[in-house]
């Protein structure tokens, strides 16, 4: 495993981190879920990402994710993990249950706590910005959570290069510096390029981008249609069958031929493409097996382009 460091902080995270997303709810095969997290972590994967609303059902993935540690990461195996969560999304009936109140956010993380029996996270999120609350409201609920010592960093996701640096700047003046950025990137969706990264790079925050490769469709999976099993055919997934045109099978054929090229997978190839900017700390991922997991890792044995490869790959992604 690679390790870089996070922004300007004092925290290294490997160059690819584990998300609970999907896979690993109560609809999914616990042993499975279970299996990837111990194959992650023996692979030097240290940080997993949940969130309050990771399932299905709404809570089960921490519910799962607490179990595991509880069977499989005993004595002091807590201190060689980072682990993230976040509050934003719908959790619970009523005004108080999504968003980014501090209402909200502060039982939200007591809530994420118990189900992880944990007594504290690494990395406390604010998962979406909200336009009703006023942004200082919901930076001064990060900065409580971690002067109370139940996270031990702030971040913040799916905020625009503008809100993310006012959040980073109110986050600063409070004296808890925020740490990460999580915005949706991969070479099929591409708008922090346009501003964002560079207000995370002058700020000295970490960039851990989700869905790397776009829920899948960055791999060689839906070439031939879509398999019973795969995101796109489960009820519970959140890919669409109609995201995938045949405007985009036409370019993930293209980029599954320059993989070959490379001898590499297409998902090992759309992992690396993230890596080439410094400004990216860790790719986070999702996995339904073992199998996945240990294709993904396998890019880091060469995560180099030449100048031709990368006109190639930008072509395509143009067309
Ligand atoms: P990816 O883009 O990496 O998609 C993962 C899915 O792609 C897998 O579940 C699997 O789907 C398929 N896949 C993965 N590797 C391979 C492979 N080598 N070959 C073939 N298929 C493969 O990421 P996710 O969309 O899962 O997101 C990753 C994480 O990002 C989440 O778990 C979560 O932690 C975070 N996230 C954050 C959000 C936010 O708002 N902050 C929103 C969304 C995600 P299949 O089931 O078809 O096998």
């Amino acid at each position: 495993m690679i390790y870089n460091r996070c922004g300007k902080s004092g925290i290294l995270l490997p160059a690819i981190s584990l998300g609970l997303w999907h896979n690993f709810g109560s609809v999914d095969i616990f042993e499975n879920g279970r299996n990837i997290i111990c194959r992650a972590f023996d692979c030097g994967i240290t940080h997993f990402d949940l969130a309050n609303n990771y399932g299905p059902e709404p809570g089960s993935a921490e519910e799962n994710f607490g179990k595991i540690l509880k069977l499989d990461f005993t004595g002091n195996l807590r201190d060689e993990l980072v682990i993230s969560t976040k509050a934003g999304y719908l959790m619970w009936p009523g005004p108080y249950g999504e968003w980014g109140s501090r209402k909200y956010l502060l039982s939200s993380l007591d809530q994420s706590l118990k189900r992880m029996q944990l007594e504290y996270v690494d990395i406390f999120y604010s998962h979406r910005p909200d336009p009703n609350t006023p942004l200082e409201e919901t930076m001064m609920a990060l900065d409580t959570a971690v002067k109370s010592g139940k996270a031990l960093y702030a971040g913040i996701s799916n905020y625009q290069a503008e809100d993310a640096k006012k959040a980073i700047e109110i986050l600063k003046q409070l004296g808890t510096p925020c740490l990460i950025h999580q915005p949706k990137y991969s070479m099929f969706e591409r708008w922090v390029e346009s501003g964002l990264l560079d207000v995370l790079e002058e700020s000295g925050v970490g960039c851990i981008p989700f869905s790397p490769l776009a829920q899948g469709m960055l791999t060689n999976k839906y070439l031939k249609g879509i398999p019973e099993n795969s995101r796109a055919a489960k009820s519970t997934g959140h890919l669409q069958t109609a995201e995938i045109t045949t405007e985009r099978l036409k370019q993930i054929s293209e980029l599954n031929e320059i993989a070959k090229q490379r001898s590499q997978s297409l998902a090992q190839v759309a992992l690396a493409w993230l890596m080439k900017d410094k400004r990216i700390t860790t790719v986070l991922i999702g996995a339904s097996s073992v199998a996945q997991l240990d294709d993904n890792l396998a890019c880091l044995n060469n995560v180099n382009f030449s100048e031709a490869e990368l006109n190639q790959i930008e072509s395509v992604l143009k067309s």
